[in-house]
């Protein structure tokens, strides 16, 4: 496999915080590589529009936000490569990391590989994502002003998620799998408070119906206790059963707490327990998820990383990585 080397640094995830942190890094002239991943953009490609991002008072779409970093990016000098990493060796330094297609050496990481929300599993949940099916109420709720909507989940986010929805439509029914929540007591009684949210227990999402033209119409429920199926009325579907960090590779060598997110040691910091390793976004992130805080924490990143080699003296001595002259 072709090992490229001498990288200054290296930025995991292309979404919001990877695309910012290879903004400043740029501008630093430090030439990030940066590797996209799976999802290039990260999760802002699967929403449709977004009017909660700073600066685009009429809105912008998701995809149209991300190509916009990646230009702004590319536009000082980064550099960006369809790649999926696979695994990493930070006990080395420099650093390795394997993807699908190449390895490299680096000095430094940034880790923005950002979280993956969960997904129901259904042919027609894919096909109508960002068309009526969300998996974010505070980037999509406005959109469903006096609607109908059906939240999956019987955690926090349920709640919160269901909570959050009742500002803008006119019902919202929480469908759960079973017949008691997961949720936190004070996250429950606020919802069965609200004269808005009605339960339905036992029950499974089977098919969402609709169109992209139309967005959703209805969706198909089963009941698990008596394996009755029937339609429920619903103009919008949000998913709300967790989300799972993009952690994998790094797990055993940096900290991880309890849910697989990458602990950062020191406040006020984006360090990791690993000199010259830095994360950001929603990897760090289990609480805000936002593509604006993502964007601040990636900036914060390179700031971070900048220093770091400066102080490490890695930047004197570096020079363009060894068989990129030609490519970068
Ligand atoms: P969670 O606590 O893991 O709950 C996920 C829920 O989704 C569970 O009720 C689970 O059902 C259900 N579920 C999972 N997979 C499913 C599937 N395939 N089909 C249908 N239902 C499925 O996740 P979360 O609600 O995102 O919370 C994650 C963590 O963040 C928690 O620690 C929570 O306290 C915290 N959080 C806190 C707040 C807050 O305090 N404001 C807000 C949000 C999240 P089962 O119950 O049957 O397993």
């Amino acid at each position: 496999m072709e090992r490229i080397t001498d990288y200054k640094v290296i930025v995991i995830g292309s979404g919001p915080a990877g695309c910012t942190a290879a903004i400043y890094l740029s501008r630093a002239n430090l030439t990030p590589m940066v590797l996209e991943g799976l999802q290039p953009g990260g999760q802002l490609t699967i929403t449709t529009d977004v009017e909660n991002y700073p600066g685009f008072p009429d809105g912008i779409l998701g995809p149209k936000l991300m190509d916009l970093f990646r230009q702004q990016a590319e536009r000082f000098g980064a550099v960006f490569r369809m790649e999926q990493v696979e695994n990493v060796n930070l006990r080395t330094h420099p650093f390795v990391i394997t993807t699908d297609q190449r390895e490299y050496e680096t000095y430094a990481v940034i880790i923005a590989a950002g979280a993956s929300a969960m997904q129901l599993g259904l042919p027609s949940e894919k096909a109508l994502q960002g068309f009526g099916v969300s998996y974010c109420a505070t980037c999509d709720g406005f959109f469903f002003k006096g609607k109908e909507i059906v939240v999956v989940g019987g955690g926090d986010s349920a709640m919160e998620e269901a909570t959050f929805l009742t500002k803008f439509a006119s019902k919202v029914t929480v469908v759960h799998r079973r017949e008691e929540l997961r949720a936190s007591k004070i996250m429950q009684e606020r919802a069965f408070g609200n004269s808005k949210i009605q339960f339905v227990f036992d029950s499974t999402v089977e098919e969402v119906i609709g169109t992209k033209e139309g967005g959703v119409t209805s969706l198909r429920i089963r009941n698990l206790k008596t394996n009755r199926i029937a339609d429920m009325y619903a103009q919008g579907l949000f998913v709300a059963i967790g989300h799972i960090p993009n952690t994998a590779p790094y797990a055993g060598q940096l900290e991880l707490d309890e849910r697989g997110y990458i602990m950062l040691p020191h406040p006020h910091s984006t360090a990791t327990n690993i000199q010259g390793v830095f994360a950001c976004g929603d990897v760090v992130d289990h609480v805000y998820r936002q593509a604006v805080t993502a964007a601040g924490t990636g900036c914060m990143a390179a700031l971070d990383c900048e220093r770091w080699l400066t102080h490490e003296r890695i930047t004197e001595r570096w020079d363009l990585p060894k068989g990129e002259e030609e490519r970068v």
